[in-house]
C-alpha cells in the first residue's frame, strides 16, 4: 500500500503555526514511508476564503520546502462530484430531505437545552419528509442509530464514540452546496487517503465522517489527531502570543530550516535529541511518538535553534536567505562586499536575519549618524590624529586584506605607544558610525579600501566641525 497524506487547509487567512505543523507531519509521514503528500484547498466557505489567502498558504508551504505530489486541488472545482455523491448517497437511502424550518430546529434546541440534553436533530423527516411547499429543503445523512464508532487515533489510542451520540448531519444546504463533512469525506475517498493527519480540533467530526465513508463502501483511513499548541500563559496559540503566521517568522528573521526544526519538535520527540536535520527528521518521525497532552509555543528555543543554523548552515545557503532581507531595505547587495563573507563575520554575533541585516547595512550604504555616546567617546580632537596616521598608512596599501590591515592597525598603535583600544575604537566608529562591530580587520577588509579612506575622512572632517 502507498501511504497517501494530505494537507487540506481552509483559505481564510495566513498559513499559521499550528496549520505548518500538521503539513510538516504529513509531508514527513509520506515522505518516510515513500508515500506521496497531497495538497488540498478548502475553499467552499466562498465568503471566508480568499485568493490572497491561497496565495498566502502556497508562499509558506515553498518557503518551508513542504512540496506537494500532487495538488494543489480546489474544492470548488469539485462540486459536481459532490453533487454526484449526494445524489448516490439519496438514491441508497443513506441520505433524506429535511424540510424542518429553522424556527423548529431551533425550538427543538432551546427544549433540549432547557432538559439538559445534547442539542441534536431528532429525526423528524428520516422516517418521512414532511414536505413544505416552497422551501426548499436540506439533506441529511441517515446516521446508523445503533453500534459505535471506534477510532484507532494513531496518536490517541482507541475512541469509541456510539452511534446514538450522532445525530443525522446536514450534508447539503438549501441551496444545494455540499457541507464541510461531505466534501472531506468525499475528496479523502476520491484522492485515496490513507493517513489523515490533522488537528484535534477535528475530532468530533471523524466518527461522522468514518460513518459516510462506510455508508459509501469506501476505504476508512487511519487517523491521527494531534494535539493543540498553546501559547505561553497555556491558553491556546492565537495572535496575542506574537507572530502566528509562518511568514512573520521569515520576515523576522528566521531560516526556514529552524523553524521545521522548532515545528517538528511541537509535540513529537526522539529521545532527548533538539536539532534534527530534514533528513533526520524523515528518518526518525513517526505518528507513536507524537504527544498527546499539547504543546506550548516558545519563541526563545525558536531563537537558539535559528542562531544554531545560521551558525552551521552554510555561509551561501544563509547569504541567500540574508539577500532577500537586505533587499527589504532596499539596498543592492552588489554594492558592497560578497553576501558570504559578510554571514560568516557576523554569523556569531547575530540570531536572526533581521538582525545580522541591520548589523550590515552599513557595508553597503553610508550611515546617516553617528551613534550619540560611540562618538561622544571615540571622535575626539585626539582621536583625529589617530585617524590621520591611520588614513595615510592605510592609503599606500596595495594588497587590501585581514592579516595586512591587522598588522598595520597593531604597528601603528605600538609606534604611537598606544593601547590597541585607543586605535581600534575611533576606527570602528569611524567607518561603522558605532562601536559594536566584527573584528576590525575583517570588518575593514569587507568594508573595501575606498569605503574605508572616505569614511576616516568624514569623520575627521566631523571631529573639525565640534571645535
Ligand atoms: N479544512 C480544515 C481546516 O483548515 C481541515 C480539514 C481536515 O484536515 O480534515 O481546519
Amino acid at each position: 500500500m502507498t501511504i497517501r497524506t494530505r494537507f487540506a487547509p481552509s483559505p481564510t487567512g495566513y498559513l499559521h503555526i499550528g496549520g505548518a505543523r500538521t503539513a510538516l507531519f504529513s509531508w514527513l509521514y509520506a515522505r518516510k514511508h515513500g508515500g506521496k503528500f497531497i495538497l488540498r484547498i478548502e475553499d467552499t466557505d466562498l465568503e471566508r476564503s480568499s485568493q490572497e489567502s491561497v496565495n498566502a498558504i502556497l508562499e509558506g508551504m515553498t518557503w518551508l520546502g513542504l512540496e506537494y505530489d500532487e495538488g494543489p486541488f480546489y474544492q470548488t472545482h469539485r462540486f459536481d462530484r459532490y453533487k454526484e455523491v449526494i445524489q448516490q448517497l439519496l438514491n441508497q437511502g443513506d441520505a433524506y430531505y429535511c424540510y424542518c424550518s429553522k424556527e423548529e430546529l431551533e425550538q427543538l434546541r432551546n427544549e433540549q437545552m432547557a432538559n439538559k440534553e445534547k442539542p441534536r436533530y431528532n429525526g423528524k423527516c428520516r422516517q418521512e419528509s414532511y414536505f413544505v411547499e416552497g422551501q426548499e429543503p436540506v439533506i441529511r445523512f441517515k446516521n446508523p442509530e445503533d453500534g459505535a464508532v471506534t477510532i484507532n487515533d494513531l496518536v490517541k489510542g482507541d475512541i469509541v464514540v456510539a452511534n446514538k451520540e450522532l445525530d443525522d448531519l446536514i450534508i447539503a444546504r438549501s441551496d444545494g452546496t455540499p457541507t464541510y463533512n461531505l466534501t472531506v469525506v468525499v475528496d479523502d475517498m476520491d484522492m485515496g487517503v490513507t493517513h489523515v493527519i490533522r488537528g484535534d480540533d477535528h475530532i468530533n467530526n471523524t466518527p461522522r465522517q468514518m460513518n459516510i465513508l462506510k455508508a459509501l463502501g469506501a476505504n476508512v483511513p487511519e487517523y491521527a489527531h494531534l494535539p493543540m499548541i498553546l501559547g505561553s500563559d497555556g491558553a491556546r496559540l492565537s495572535k496575542r502570543h506574537g507572530a502566528v503566521s509562518v511568514m512573520q517568522y521569515r520576515d523576522d528573521g528566521f531560516l526556514p530550516e529552524a523553524l521545521l526544526n522548532y515545528l517538528v519538535r511541537l509535540g513529537w520527540s526522539h529521545g532527548d535529541q533538539e536539532i534534527f536535520s530534514l533528513d533526520e527528521m524523515v528518518e526518525f518521525f513517526d505518528l507513536e511518538q507524537v504527544n498527546v497532552s499539547a504543546s506550548s509555543f516558545n519563541r526563545e528555543k525558536l531563537v537558539w535553534l535559528n542562531h544554531h543554523y545560521i551558525m552551521t548552515s552554510d555561509p551561501a545557503h544563509v547569504a541567500r536567505h540574508l539577500s532577500w532581507h537586505i533587499g527589504q531595505k532596499e539596498i543592492d547587495p552588489t554594492d558592497g562586499p560578497d553576501l558570504v563573507e559578510v554571514v560568516k563575520v557576523q554569523r556569531e554575533r547575530c540570531k536572526t536575519l533581521v538582525e545580522m541585516a541591520e548589523a550590515s547595512l552599513y557595508f553597503y550604504k553610508e550611515f546617516e549618524a553617528y551613534e550619540e555616546k560611540a562618538a561622544k567617546k571615540n571622535l575626539t580632537t585626539e582621536a583625529a590624529l589617530v585617524l590621520q596616521g591611520l588614513h595615510e598608512r592605510f592609503s599606500s596599501v596595495e594588497d587590501w586584506r585581514s592579516d595586512k590591515l591587522h598588522q598595520i592597525v597593531q604597528a601603528f598603535a605600538e609606534d604611537r605607544q598606544l593601547n590597541l583600544g585607543k586605535v581600534a575604537q575611533p576606527l570602528r566608529v569611524a567607518v561603522m558610525g558605532s562601536s559594536v562591530s566584527p573584528a576590525i580587520d575583517a570588518t575593514l577588509t569587507l568594508l573595501g579600501k575606498q569605503k574605508t579612506l572616505a569614511r576616516i575622512e568624514r569623520a575627521i572632517a566631523y571631529i573639525k566641525t565640534l571645535n
